[in-house]
């Protein structure tokens, strides 16, 4: 691993001079400042200089918002425009973000710290969910029902939710509000859309392109701001009908609280603790890649991050050495260098979060086998590649969600245990079963509790499957051929032809 990280500043600026570095708030199909006229500067995680400055969203701005958003959905075309319409704009839409991929991968890697490869696979992904998400506005359908006799016809018919609040969070900016908004738009709902205070460019940069794709205005509108201030009043608000959520579970717990006063439906992406279960019959070379790359993926600021290995005791020594060999090499450095496999931590203060739970499971008597804290760079803040062994399942760098580059592994002895232990935590978002036998892939895989459980391979997706969590992971799911109808009501009609039998006839 890289001791001492040297930045590249001609690549720094070259990046720099590429993308957009100031970004207004994006209401009504215009871009304008804040009322306030406050902003909020970036600096980025890895260079340690202001790389963007977003308008600050307060009130008044969520107000016209809102007003824009209501009206575009109350009064507009977008909701009565026909599947095939509104799916021929989302395809173009898809286009122009493609177009732009470079711009947009640029953006979040400055913003986030995340390997510039990395965010371009990111950006691929989103656009290919807009793509299927365009597919599903000509498939939205409903139900019949014509076995109630002659005279009746039950039809069961599916109505755009309406205004829907879409707050996301700083980790895969680009890729989450396309597992969001896309769908929502399919369906023919209209949104107010709040990024994370710290990674809000992509996402306003997709106001660009939304006039010249077709949307009309008022029906996307994007703010950049805080939590308390307008993600909080955007989960309260009677303009709202929905909110769609991914963030943390102790946020998400709070959202949901609020909303509950105008009982909003809810759809809510959470943390996760996600378990990694490997066998002593598995293809350990395959198991160990996917185990590192489980790990230390986007730094381990991941959701799905693969970061609890439960090894069975009898591999558990030699899986623990070559784990340890294998996550020595792993290259932590400038996230604009291609070559980079983990780039920076989001911010000082979560570097020094992260680095309190290695020191506490020190305290509680783990091994820090490699690793354990912050790294030697000439600016940002990066961390190495950690390993905490001898852990024990009721430690709380074994439950709690760490969201930095650090494996815990825990050993177990049957497959009965590693299932307990698998399902021992709150969270329910992902797990891996790795075993060549059958009955134990898949034996082990139907009994964990989780909303995907992949067998011998590790965080594979796909737009066509439904994502999500069990437990305090999560409240539905994302993606899969119902995403759009997620964002739809159901209406029953109930039909009646020919003469009625009456209820009461004066004798
Ligand atoms: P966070 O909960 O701190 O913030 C998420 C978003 O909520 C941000 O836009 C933030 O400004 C906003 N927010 C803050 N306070 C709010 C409030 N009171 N009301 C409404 N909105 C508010 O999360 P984060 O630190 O940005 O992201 C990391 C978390 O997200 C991790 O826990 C991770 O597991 C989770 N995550 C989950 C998924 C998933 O699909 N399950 C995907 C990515 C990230």
């Amino acid at each position: 691993m890289t001791a001492a990280i040297r930045l590249d500043s001609t690549r720094l600026a070259e990046t720099l001079a590429r993308v957009p570095r100031s970004h207004e708030l994006f209401v009504n199909g215009r871009f304008a400042p804040a009322k306030s006229g406050k902003t909020i500067e970036r600096v980025s995680p890895a260079h340690g200089i202001k790389v963007s400055t977003y308008a600050e969203a307060g009130g008044a701005d969520l107000d016209l918002a809102l007003d824009a958003a209501r009206a575009a959905f109350d009064n507009g075309p977008w909701p009565a425009m026909s599947g095939a319409e509104r799916s021929r704009i989302l395809h173009k839409l898809a286009d122009l973000i493609e177009a732009k991929l470079d711009v947009f991968a640029a953006l979040d890697t400055l913003e986030a710290g995340k390997p510039i490869s990395q965010a371009r696979g990111e950006m691929a992904g989103a656009v290919d969910i807009w793509r299927y998400a365009a597919g599903l506005a000509r498939d939205l359908h409903g139900e019949t029902y014509s076995t109630f006799g002659a005279n009746k016809l039950g039809l069961v018919v599916r109505e755009p939710i309406g205004v829907v609040s879409i707050i996301t969070p700083w980790n895969f900016p680009f890729l989450i509000v396309s597992q969001k908004l896309p769908f929502a738009l399919a369906a023919g709902c209209t949104a107010v859309v709040k990024p994370s205070e710290m990674t809000s460019g992509s996402t306003l940069l997709l106001g660009q392109l939304l006039a010249e794709a077709g949307i009309p205005e008022g029906v996307v509108n994007i703010l950049s701001g805080y939590g308390p201030q307008i993600g909080a009043p955007m989960t309260t608000d009677p303009r709202v009908d929905m909110v769609s959520f991914t963030g943390s579970t102790r946020v998400g717990k709070a959202a949901v609280a609020a909303a509950s006063a105008t009982l909003k439906k809810m759809s809510m992406e959470l943390g996760g603790k996600n378990p990694q279960l490997v066998f002593p019959d598995a293809d350990m070379d395959a198991a160990l890649d996917a185990a590192v790359f489980g790990a230390y993926f986007n730094a381990g600021e991941c959701c799905n991050a693969g970061s609890r290995l439960l090894v069975h005791q009898d591999i558990a020594a030699e899986f623990e050495a070559e784990f340890v060999e294998r996550s020595r090499k792993v290259v932590v450095d400038d996230p604009l260098d291609s070559r980079t496999l983990v780039g920076a931590l989001i911010s000082p203060q979560h570097l020094a979060l992260v680095e309190g739970h290695v020191a506490n499971a020190k305290l509680q008597g783990a091994d820090i086998t490699l690793g354990g804290g912050r790294l030697e760079s000439e600016a940002g803040q990066f961390m190495a590649a950690t390993v905490v062994a001898q852990a024990r399942p009721s430690m709380a760098i074994a439950r709690d969600e760490v969201f930095g580059p650090v494996a815990t592994i825990i050993r177990f002895a049957s497959a009965d245990e590693a299932v307990t232990i698998a399902n021992s935590v709150d969270y329910g978002l992902s797990a891996s079963v790795w075993s060549r036998d059958f009955d134990t892939a898949v034996g082990i895989a139907r009994r964990i509790r989780a909303g995907t459980v992949w067998t011998n391979t590790f965080m594979d997706g796909a737009a066509e499957l439904p994502f999500g969590g069990f437990r305090q992971s999560g409240i539905g799911r994302e993606l899969g051929r119902n995403a759009a109808a997620d964002y739809t009501e159901e209406k029953t009609l109930h039909l009646h032809c020919g003469p009625r039998t009456a209820w009461w006839l004066p004798r």
